[in-house]
C-alpha cells in the first residue's frame, strides 16, 4: 500500500508531507479493522483502498482554480458531507494539515468511529458532526461558512447541492465527486445551482494512478449568500428537486 500511495501521489503532482503516508496506511488499517464489525466500506483490498479512496480523495488537491490559478487547501476550511467512512476528507486533511475539517455524516456510529481515527492519527482541527446535513445547514456557524464544502457518493447532483452548496461562504467552491458518466445528471442541477447562489465552473476530468477508471470533479462557486428557505426538508428536498 505505501508504495502505492507514494508512486500514486507522485504521479499526480502531489508532495505528501512528512509522516502523511504512514498516517494513511495506519487510517487503512483501522478501517479495514472496523470494516469487520461495522459496514464502513465495499472496498476491502488495501489495493484498492489505496487507489480508489485515498488517491481518488487526493484529486481535490489537483484542481486547479480558475479564479485563482492556485489548487490545494492550505490554510482553507472545509466540510465533508456524508464523509461515510471519512472520503475525502479525511484524507484531505492527511495530505493537507493546515486544513481546518468539518465531517458531516447522518450514521452516528461512523462517525463515533471517525472521532476516535482522529485521536489514533493525532489530528487537531478536524470537527465530527452527527446529523443531517440539510439541518445542520440551517445553523449560523454553518451556513454560508466555509471555503470549501466536497462530497462523494451521497446523492444525485441537484439533490446534492441543496446539501451542500448552503455550507459555503460567497466566493468559496463546492467540489462533488462525480463519474464521468454524470454529465446529463449535472447538467439536470443547473437550477438547484442557480437557486443556491451558485455558478457552475468547468468539470476536472482525473484518472486515478494505477486504476483504469477516470473520476470526475464537478465544481461550482458560490457566487451569493444562501436564500431563505434552503435548503429545504429531505423530504422535499427528494419529492420536489430544485
Ligand atoms: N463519502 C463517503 C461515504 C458515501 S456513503 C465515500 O465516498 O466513501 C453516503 C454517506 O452519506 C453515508 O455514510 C450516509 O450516512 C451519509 N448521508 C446520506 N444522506 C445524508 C444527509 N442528508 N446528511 C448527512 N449524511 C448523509
Amino acid at each position: 500500500m505505501k508504495d502505492i500511495l507514494i508512486g500514486g501521489l507522485k504521479e499526480m503532482g502531489l508532495t505528501p508531507p512528512e509522516g502523511a503516508v504512514d498516517k494513511l496506511c495506519q487510517y487503512a488499517q483501522l478501517l479495514l479493522e472496523q470494516n469487520q464489525v461495522m459496514n464502513l466500506t465495499a472496498i476491502t483490498d488495501p489495493t484498492d483502498v489505496a487507489r480508489l479512496h485515498f488517491l481518488d480523495s487526493a484529486a481535490i488537491l489537483t484542481w486547479q482554480d480558475p479564479k485563482t490559478g492556485r489548487s490545494g487547501l492550505q490554510g482553507k476550511s472545509a466540510v465533508d458531507v456524508g464523509t461515510g467512512a471519512g472520503f475525502p476528507g479525511m484524507v484531505l486533511k492527511i495530505l493537507e494539515p493546515s486544513l481546518s475539517l468539518t465531517l458531516v455524516d447522518s450514521l452516528g456510529k461512523r462517525v463515533t468511529w471517525l472521532e476516535k481515527v482522529c485521536e489514533e492519527l493525532s489530528l487537531d482541527g478536524v470537527r465530527c458532526f452527527h446529523g443531517r446535513a440539510e439541518e445542520l445547514a440551517l445553523e449560523k456557524d454553518f451556513r454560508d461558512g466555509f471555503d470549501v464544502a466536497v462530497s462523494r457518493a451521497v446523492a444525485s447532483f441537484p439533490l446534492l447541492c441543496e446539501l451542500c452548496l448552503p455550507y459555503v461562504r460567497p466566493g468559496g467552491v463546492f467540489l462533488a465527486m462525480k463519474s464521468v458518466e454524470s454529465t446529463a445528471e449535472t447538467d439536470g442541477g443547473a437550477e438547484a445551482v442557480k437557486r443556491l447562489g451558485g455558478k457552475a465552473l468547468p468539470y476536472f476530468d482525473y484518472p486515478i494512478p494505477g486504476a483504469d477508471v477516470t473520476h470526475r470533479l464537478v465544481p461550482v462557486e458560490k457566487v451569493a449568500p444562501t436564500p431563505k428557505g434552503l435548503p429545504r426538508s429531505w423530504g422535499k428536498i427528494k419529492k420536489t428537486p430544485l
